[in-house]
């Protein structure tokens, strides 16, 4: 075995941010890629001059590693995985290796809806405080690339159980847990504790000087926190449901704010949390609520045809976003649902949409169990094309309605992905409005 050896398997975001990290902190380095790697990758690659190899993996090379970095795309089970894990080579993620060469104060934010929204609203109000902050994870560039180029004095990481499933000895100073519901089972053998005990696995190697934050009243985290002994100080969050937003005894008014919708709500409960337990005073946060304007694609509203609201949900991809979609609508709606099914069960959202949605029109090739599943609706159609989605909402809605794409589904069917799905809604929505 090579001490100072990595390979780093998948030539993605974070494969290739870990080799420019590793080769930067003087180890020998080789990326493996299964596949073909992505042209903007390869780029990448060659520019920084790392090694590497694609359509296969040297498992001589692999094997004399001290250690192997994973995407987070690849499975544990594959052969290649198993037989490191046998062999006693430790399998980590970019994450893992990038914290032990940073200063900073860590933030980790997970859970199955609202990674994003929470990750950049702390990342924001720590700017208006005028800290050195960066933000990395799943959002834009990854931590090991980020840290490559600079360290800072806090990090905000948005981390996936992906992410956290390859993790050891990592720990966040603040640790998030937003919410666990069902989503990417497929991953975890169908079972949501499995895919639970992934998400907790961010608080797992904290000490009594962290902080762990959770949703008071999930009792799935409630649950698996009583599996395991758990140093981290538990804060539960616990959103009050109207007025202003109430986080240490203190209000926040969020009407002032771009925040819409209980799980905004919920959101910046934990956004204010964590930036009061860093000393940020509470007149700098609500300047910062003001001001933050959440990434497209999460409730944004993209415009006004004949006094008909169009609003671009897009990353609405599990009945959950749905739910708290619909939740927030306040005129009645012309859904725009539909794509691949990862496994949907519409039970929690039934009731909700017989007494929100006017019309609902399928956006996917194989509608059956979304037409089925609101069949009791008196409006119902399919279409595969945007223009043509945007065309039937106009003609179900009266003025002072809302056309809401919140597809509960993947968007692989029809578009590459879920932000070609929202910019071509808003870019046919502009169209239309010109028109
Ligand atoms: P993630 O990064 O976890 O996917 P996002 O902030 O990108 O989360 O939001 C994804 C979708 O989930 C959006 O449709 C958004 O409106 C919805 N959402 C955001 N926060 C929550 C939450 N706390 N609970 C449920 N749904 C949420």
């Amino acid at each position: 075995m090579k001490s100072n050896r990595i390979v780093i398997l998948g030539a993605g975001e974070s494969g290739v941010g870990a080799a420019q990290l590793a080769v930067q902190q003087g180890f020998e380095v080789l990326i493996s890629e299964a596949g073909v790697i992505k042209p903007a990758f390869k780029e990448r690659i060659e520019q920084l001059g790392l090694p590497y190899e694609e359509g296969g993996h040297t498992w001589e090379t692999i094997f004399e590693s001290a250690e192997v970095i994973k995407s987070p795309g690849i499975p544990d089970q594959i052969p290649l995985i198993r037989k490191l894990q046998e062999a006693g080579i430790p399998v980590i993620s970019e994450i893992e290796f990038a914290a032990r060469f940073t200063r900073a104060k860590l933030i980790g934010i997970t859970g199955s809806n609202g990674k994003t929204t929470t990750t950049l609203l702390i990342y924001h109000l720590l700017r208006t405080a005028g800290l050195d902050v960066e933000l990395a994870g799943n959002v834009g560039p990854g931590f090991a690339r980020r840290l490559a180029e600079s360290d800072h004095d806090y990090f905000v990481l948005e981390l996936s159980s992906f992410q956290l499933d390859g993790i050891q000895d990592f720990k966040p100073d603040i640790a998030l847990l937003l919410n666990i519901t069902p989503d990417h089972l497929d991953r975890y053998d169908k079972d949501v504790r499995k895919y639970g005990r992934a998400k907790l696995r961010i608080g797992m190697n904290q000490s009594e000087s962290d902080f762990f934050l959770f949703r008071a009243d999930d009792p799935l985290t409630a649950e698996l926190l009583t599996e395991g002994e758990r140093t981290g100080k538990k804060i539960p969050i616990h959103p009050n449901s109207e007025g202003e937003l109430l986080v240490d005894g203190r209000g926040y008014d969020l009407r002032q704010s771009s925040l819409r919708g209980k799980h905004n709500r919920s959101n910046a409960a934990f956004a204010v949390q964590t930036a009061r337990l860093l000393g940020i005073d509470p007149e700098v946060i609500l300047a910062g609520l003001k001001t933050f304007k959440n990434a497209p694609h999460r409730l944004e509203q993209v415009g006004w045809k004949d006094e008909v609201e169009f609003i671009n949900d897009s990353k609405a991809t599990n009945v959950d976003a749905v739910f708290y979609a619909l939740d927030a609508m306040e005129k009645p709606v012309i859904w725009i649902a539909g794509g691949t099914d990862k496994g949907n069960d519409y039970g929690p959202i039934q009731e909700l949409v017989q007494t929100k949605v006017k019309a609902l029109i399928c956006l996917g090739i194989d509608n059956r169990k979304l037409r089925e599943s609101f069949r009791n609706l008196e409006q119902i159609t399919e279409t595969q094309s945007v223009e043509e989605a945007i065309q039937l909402a106009l003609g179900y809605a009266d003025a002072g309605d809302v056309v809401l794409l919140s597809p509960a589904c993947a968007s692989f069917d029809l578009f590459k992905n879920y932000e070609d799905r929202g910019d071509q809604f808003r870019q046919a929505v502009i169209n239309r409005i010109k028109n």
